[in-house]
């Protein structure tokens, strides 16, 4: 048993001891004890609504989830080099939620080192170095992903972009450089620009990675046509064309099992983490065969934890839960819900300048009257919801985005509380004054 720490002394060892650059949540951190379906439990036994988390996808602690993930590590846990069924009915029921085209999968352990093994696959390939990649998006810690995540190399302390990375604008119609309808021509057209530019100085293109709804960029819904475009601009000057899940994916969209599905593309690779283990570190790069063959150049691809058989059991049971309890479905209903009451309330309160995204991945920001972003505004909103006991989280470009993307099992009773506690808080005297 772990010796009992005061807050005072893990906030002291964490600061001596721990990365300097981890960062708490909250001024007051908190300290999480125990997890329950859509709830987060703290020390003093306080329950707080999670609006936040999509790790935990089908809910905190998951009880078959975690019966599977004990059963077999009570049984083996080796690599990949011993035959096993588990990886076999993992890969089976995975793919058999992808398009017929995406047929080949690299289990790996973070969403970080399957972009960073995605990227590995564009760059051998193509014979090419350079990517594209969309403003403020984030793929990864690893050294290549990081490279194509403007979100960190752009932000304060951050090495700036790479040579080889060429940043497409944020395709948001609502706040972007081209809002409104002429966005939706023109964002696309960035991808034929960077990529002629490139071959005026003789060089070719890898690639691109993109998340299909934008969550570091503030939960930015791209134009209907804009994947189509950019997909064939990328694979006109033979490219690979990669969608990072890792956020998005397994049903959370509600109408469908995949972001990049919402957009009628498919791509040449799809990476997935966050969700895939609920909270058990499983990722997934999913590929064509073409690509994969073409990456397959005699070199192993070996990666000692990635497709263990508890991983995959722990995967699989992921899947089934989906299913049985129709969380797809379920994403849908509620998030149709949600959505339409944060409208209801942006009527009421026109502080709140925009509600977007699908099913359970929606998000909504704060501005004047002139669309100025109010991120202060932002996080006296987060920590006055932590106060009335809902944890919520904000992002994008401004900071003055707040992301609603739960655990799926979120309730048509969690969703009116939410609701109920941010009508609170909208009708406090720091949120009725922002206009100047
Ligand atoms: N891609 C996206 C879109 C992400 O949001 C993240 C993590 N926030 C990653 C990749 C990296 O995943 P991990 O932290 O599991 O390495």
């Amino acid at each position: 048993k772990t010796e009992a720490l005061s807050e005072e002394d893990m906030i002291g060892y964490r600061k001596e001891h721990l990365g300097r650059s981890l960062s708490l949540s909250y001024s007051q951190p908190l300290h999480i004890v125990r997890g329950e379906g859509a709830f987060l439990i703290d020390s003093d036994g306080r329950k707080y609504l999670d609006t936040a988390n999509n790790v935990n996808h089908v809910g905190h602690q998951h009880p078959k989830v975690v019966t599977a993930g004990q059963r077999q590590m009570a049984v083996l846990t080796t690599n990949t080099r011993y035959l096993h069924e588990e990886i076999i009915a993992y890969s089976k029921k995975l793919l058999a939620k992808l398009p017929k085209e995406l047929e080949v999968l690299h289990i790996v352990n973070s969403g970080s080192e399957a972009n960073e093994l995605a990227l590995r696959m564009a760059k051998t390939i193509s014979g090419n170095e350079d990517m594209l990649a969309i403003a403020v998006g984030y793929h990864g810690n690893t050294n290549a992903a990081m490279g194509v995540s403007s979100y960190k190399f752009d932000a304060k302390g951050g090495p700036g972009k790479p040579e080889t990375t060429h940043i497409l604008p944020l395709p948001d119609t609502y706040r972007g450089r081209h809002s409104g309808n002429e966005g939706d021509n023109r964002y696309a057209e960035y991808a034929s620009e960077l990529i002629e530019n490139l071959k005026k100085s003789g060089k070719g293109i890898a690639g691109f990675i993109g998340e299909s709804m934008i969550s570091c960029g503030g939960q930015i819904v791209p134009p209907k046509n804009y994947f189509k475009e950019v997909y064939k601009a990328v694979r006109d000057a033979g490219g690979i064309c990669i969608a990072d899940e890792v956020q998005t994916g397994f049903g959370r969209m509600g109408k469908t099992f995949w972001a990049f599905e919402l957009f009628d593309v498919v791509p040449d690779i799809v990476t997935m983490g966050k969700p895939s283990g609920n909270g058990h570190p499983l990722a997934v790069v999913a590929c064509t065969r073409a690509v994969a063959d073409a990456f397959n150049t005699g070199m192993e691809f070996f990666n000692t934890f990635g497709g263990n058989p508890v991983s995959c059991a722990i995967g699989r049971t992921v899947l089934e839960v989906i299913e049985d309890e129709n969380l797809q479905d379920h994403a849908l209903e509620i998030g149709q819900l949600l959505k339409s009451e944060l409208q209801k309330l942006q009527q009421q309160f026109p502080i709140i300048g925009d509600v977007r995204g699908e099913g359970l991945f929606l998000g909504f920001e704060l501005n004047t009257s002139k669309k100025e972003p109010l991120p202060q505004h932002a996080d006296y909103l987060a920590d006055r919801m932590k106060e009335l006991g809902i944890l919520m989280s904000t992002d994008g470009p401004d900071y003055n985005v707040l992301k609603i993307k739960p655990p799926m099992v979120f309730s048509s009773e969690n969703a009116k509380e939410l609701i109920k506690r941010l009508t609170t808080v909208f009708s406090e005297d720091f949120m009725q004054h922002y206009d100047n």
